[in-house]
């Protein structure tokens, strides 16, 4: 999988490219991240990325031309015009960092995990011109219901997600299909073949069968932290009753944290 950020401030990403998962799965050559400086693209003497905007108003917008002149040097192609729109290879995605984008979830992420190449295009100031939503990106996203001053943090946080579900780049594999918005982390009775097989499944049309939940809860020693003890189930060695365990208080702890993710 290869990752190409467009950027004004290509420094930002030194650092947290560098560590964990992410620094392993480069070095084992899973995933190439480059980082393009945006105002290479651009061809006047103040090497302008961004101007004001028609209409009026508040703030800079970054400019069109040297946004689609960074993704075609980056893929090689020409990215069309008005009178000769061209279409992208399926396995290309050139995504548009947008606080009016739609949200990223984690069935996005495994949706990316699919792709070949993915383009990020880092916005700054007030935004972007709309045309480079509307012709250049495949997908203007957004990673939550708030506003940061730039797309590289979002963009960053894409290639986590993203990264961690590529084979191999986990030490554990079972650990992306176990956890928080993977399909039933403690529900589904083949989540986990270990401890599962023994768990009933949950009562057909039970409305918790085939939704998406919240990771359960970890515990790791000692066992008595002050006298916040560990549940004891989770000391007593029963693999069924852990099992029974976690997928309740997984669906509490979803209930109690996010119950929209219920309603969904
Ligand atoms: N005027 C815009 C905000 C611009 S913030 C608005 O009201 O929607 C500057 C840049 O930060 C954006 O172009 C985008 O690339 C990035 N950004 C800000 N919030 C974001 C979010 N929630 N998700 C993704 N990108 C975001």
């Amino acid at each position: 999988m290869r990752f190409d950020l467009i950027t004004i401030f290509p420094e930002f990403f030194a650092g947290p490219l560098d560590h964990g998962i992410l620094r392993r799965a480069r070095e084992a050559g899973l995933v190439d991240v480059q980082v393009q400086d945006l105002r290479v693209f651009t061809k006047d003497r103040h090497r302008s990325v961004d101007d004001r905007p028609f209409g009026g108003g508040e703030g800079m917008v970054l400019k069109p031309e040297p946004l689609f002149e960074a993704a075609e040097a980056l893929l090689g192609c020409n990215l069309g015009s008005a009178e000769q729109p061209v279409s992208l290879d399926p396995k290309t995605a050139i995504i548009l960092m947008s606080a009016a984008g739609t949200l990223f979830r984690q069935e996005t992420a495994r949706r990316y995990a699919e792709l070949e190449r993915i383009v990020l295009i880092c916005g700054r100031y007030e935004g972007v011109d709309e045309r480079v939503a509307d012709y250049l990106a495949t997908e203007e996203i957004s990673i939550g219901d708030y506003v940061l001053s730039g797309g590289e943090l979002p963009a960053m946080l894409i290639i986590d997600a993203v990264t961690r579900l590529i084979p191999g780049a986990l030490g554990n594999e079972a650990s992306s299909q176990n956890e928080s918005f993977s399909a039933n982390p403690a529900v589904s009775p083949d989540s986990s073949p270990v401890v599962a097989q023994h768990v009933p499944p949950l009562q057909a049309g039970s409305r918790l069968t085939n939704r998406v939940l919240l990771d359960f809860p970890h515990y790791t020693r000692p066992a008595d932290f002050r006298g916040w003890k560990v549940p004891d189930v989770l000391i007593g060695g029963n693999h069924a009753e852990v099992a029974n365990w976690r997928r309740a208080a997984a669906i509490e702890k979803t209930q109690r944290n996010r119950p929209d993710l219920l309603l969904r």
